[in-house]
């Protein structure tokens, strides 16, 4: 009744960029902080990386070795590099180091974008704005889902402001959407509408992702997600197109409709054959059943069902999303 979706990597590209870089301290260029974040990027594997890495390319600098990788899911990143401690993350990451934000400092990004701070010891040295956006057929899926008759839901651990830009694009009410969620508490927000007697869907990608995959009812992971999310699925979509998720909810309706008819047409058969072969219309019509013809009818109720089952091949027709959309690279 439900269906769940992942902002970052999901519903928006995998291939996010980097629109900003402000230096907030004098020893560091807004290029020793793109390299100093890149460093410690190379040991994730995020959607953020990725943008972070690739700006360094951009702008032609060569990256710089760390070591000692910490991956806080759903927080940030830290490594060594130089012999100090560097820090990338989101600013509920930064608080947990004892960072306060100042008013000048939280405004430096524009609205709609994700947020990293970068941080060298206990030092705030810089700010990244990074710019997400959606995948061309989030919107139709979405749109798609809600005339099925199912509630969608934006469940993500960026800033809210990102979460409601995405959420007024794709004309989601306020109520489906949860921002700034860390990735124990999204495995909770799915329990909770669980609680609220709603069956759950989840689709994901990230290693953040994985504790709300494995809570959902029926977990869906893109075939181009981390590991682990594709691990705990239960459907695992070929690449990362968005109407994929439509199709396997229609076609897991019309393999259920089919197990209905096969129920059905089994107990119908059964009704009758078993009496017959038991001789009932013997006293009246003489009709008796050898064992062999009965066991041929036995075999041919397999059959038959069987044959239903392998009809759905004919029957579901697979999305009317024109080949573009889903083969389009973003
Ligand atoms: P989502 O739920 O949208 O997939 P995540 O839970 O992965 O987002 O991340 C939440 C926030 O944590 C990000 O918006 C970012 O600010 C921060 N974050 C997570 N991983 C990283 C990383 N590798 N580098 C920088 N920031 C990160
Ligand atoms: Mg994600």
């Amino acid at each position: 009744s439900t269906v769940v979706f992942d902002k970052t990597g999901t519903l928006t590209t995998a291939s996010p960029q980097v629109t900003t870089c402000v230096s907030l301290s004098h020893g560091f260029s807004e290029d020793r902080i793109l390299q100093l974040a890149a460093a410690v990027e190379q040991g994730t594997h995020h959607p953020i990386a990725t943008a972070i890495c690739r700006a360094l390319e951009g702008r032609n600098l060569p990256i710089i070795d760390a070591e000692g990788f910490v991956t806080q899911t759903g927080l940030g990143a830290a490594a060594m590099v130089d012999g100090e401690r560097v820090w990338v993350g989101s600013a509920e990451g930064l608080s947990g180091c004892g960072v306060i934000l100042s008013e000048s400092v939280l405004s430096i990004i524009p609205p709609g974008e994700t947020v990293v701070y970068v941080t060298v010891g206990d030092e705030l040295v810089g700010v990244i704005g990074i710019c997400d956006r959606l995948k061309s057929d989030a919107k139709m899926t979405v749109e798609r889902l809600q005339k099925m008759g199912l509630n969608v839901v934006l469940l993500t651990g960026d800033r809210f402001s990102v979460a409601e830009a995405i959420a007024s694009e794709l004309q989601l009410s306020e109520g489906s959407v949860l921002a700034e969620v860390r990735p124990e508490d999204k495995a909770k927000a799915i329990a909770a509408y669980q609680q609220q007697g709603h069956r759950v869907a989840m689709v994901g990608d990230g290693i953040n992702d994985a504790p709300a995959l494995a809570q959902a009812d029926v977990a869906i992971a893109l075939g181009t997600g981390t590991d682990v999310a594709i691990e705990t699925a239960d459907i695992v979509l070929m690449g990362d197109a968005l109407g994929d998720v439509v199709e396997s909810i229609r076609l897991s309706q019309q393999t259920f409709n089919k197990i209905r008819q096969n129920l059905f047409w089994a107990f119908a058969y059964n009704t009758i054959g078993l009496p017959m072969a038991a001789g009932v219309l013997l006293p009246g019509f003489g009709i008796v059943f050898s064992p062999s013809v009965a066991a041929a009818f036995m075999a041919f109720s397999s059959v038959s069902v069987v044959t239903n089952s392998l009809l759905l091949r004919r029957q579901f027709t697979p999305a009317d999303f024109p080949p573009s959309i889903k083969s389009q690279p973003e």
